[in-house]
């Protein structure tokens, strides 16, 4: 074929496609035309998602620890990689009763019904649906500066208008200020409870006014990833308001302190009406997988194997507290897996640094200042941040 002839029908498909584009709605081509947030590439974060094999074969004797991502290095269970591999054999067949022994298990522990729960492969599909919806038409999204950002930047990419408010002195939401900036044209409210990246709390009471309150507005979504790493989640937890009715969601994944970052299983409680809005936008539990399913239900509430992986996080903790202390170094106590602590170097530079001495952590700039996101990690991979950290500090 011919310069001139795949010219032509360049200029055919691109006439095609103006056409075909001039019939989109308002909505959608202002989607097309306002990207304003970068998407998170998954592929942008691989060294963080690799296997551990995978990592030691890309970065020989360099990576010791990857403390960037908030994984429990602990899990799964024993008994969760046991009925993993009891699954195996039946994986020719699709989940769906194994999803509802899981369901099941959830809705007896929380105290709520199957048709408040909605599945998907992690939170992150769920966070991403919601976005989709709440902010649609831009719709406002309001979340608090500094916080998990991938509901309003996913939102925010596709048009919403997401509204930053600054934290408290003490690095927690504002939750008054937060209220405050509710208009009429608010989609959602984004609340992370435990919050990421400061890991700080908000008190629960206060919170649960805040839902009570603030959900007769606008949706509240409620992102409890990090709260199985509170003293008492059933105390802190704001299912109990979408048990009272509030139109509120709540998000839960197994990613964090059952270990199952890599095995992609999450879900959100909510009022059955919210959950057959959710689910027009992701596809839900047709995306879990059989072993995934099953090692979740196996792993569900294991006390004893949850319990141990706590003592073993407060242990790290403790650990990189005294280290940070000993270095003349603040932190902000964390009621999570990971601890957020102001650096005296730019904060490109430090990860970089780090990098080099085979220590993944994150930064982030708050107010103009750089800060450390470091993940718990085993005791050894805490020394080796130990060792790297003393040469920079
Ligand atoms: N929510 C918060 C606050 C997170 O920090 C993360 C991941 O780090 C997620 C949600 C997404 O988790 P997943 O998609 O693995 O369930």
């Amino acid at each position: 074929m011919s310069n001139s002839l795949n010219r032509r029908n360049w200029i055919k498909s691109s006439a095609v496609m103006a056409g075909g584009l001039a019939f989109l709605s308002g909505t959608t081509s202002k989607l097309v035309a306002a990207p304003i947030a970068k998407k998170i590439n998954f592929f942008e974060h691989e060294s963080e998602f690799l296997s551990e094999a995978q990592v030691a074969a890309m970065n020989p004797p360099e990576m010791k620890a990857r403390l960037n991502a908030n994984e429990n290095p602990f899990g799964p269970s024993p008994a969760a990689k046991k009925a993993i591999e009891g699954a195996v054999d039946d994986s020719f067949r699709y989940p769906f009763s194994n999803t509802r022994v899981l369901m099941g298990k959830i809705a007896t522990h929380e105290g709520v019904t199957q048709q408040n729960i909605f599945m998907d492969a992690g939170s992150t599909p769920i966070l991403e649906a919601a976005g989709m919806f709440y902010g649609k038409n831009g719709a406002e999204i309001i979340s608090g500066e500094t916080s998990y950002d991938d509901l309003p930047s996913h939102a925010a990419r596709l048009g919403s208008k997401w509204v930053k408010v600054p934290m408290t002195a003490d690095f927690k939401l504002d939750l008054d200020a937060i209220e405050a900036k509710v208009t009429s044209n608010t989609g959602l409210v984004y609340i992370c409870n435990p919050n990421n990246p400061t890991a700080t709390v908000v008190d629960t009471e206060k919170l649960k006014a805040f839902c009570d309150r603030v959900s007769k507005k606008t949706m509240v979504f409620v992102d409890e990833a990090y709260i199985d790493y509170m003293p008492d989640p059933q105390a802190a937890t704001m299912i109990d308001m979408v048990k009272k009715g509030s139109n509120i969601i709540v998000a839960r994944t197994f990613s964090k302190l059952y270990g199952f970052a890599g095995m992609r299983c999450g879900y959100i409680i909510a009022q059955p009406e919210t959950i057959a809005i959710i689910s027009k936008y992701t596809p839900g539990a047709m995306s879990l997988n059989a072993l995934t399913v099953a090692g979740a239900a196996a792993a569900y509430q294991e006390t004893e194997f949850l319990q141990d992986a706590l003592k073993k996080t407060l242990a790290s903790k403790e650990f990189l507290y005294a280290t940070l202390k000993k270095e003349g170094y603040d932190y902000i106590p964390s009621s999570a897996n990971f601890v957020l602590f102001p650096i005296k170097m730019d904060g490109k530079q430090f990860s970089s640094e780090m990098n080099k001495r085979g220590v993944g952590i994150r930064v982030w700039k708050m107010n103009g200042k750089d800060y450390c996101r470091i993940s718990i990690g085993r005791m050894d991979e805490m020394q080796a941040f130990a060792d790297a950290f003393k040469q920079l500090s």
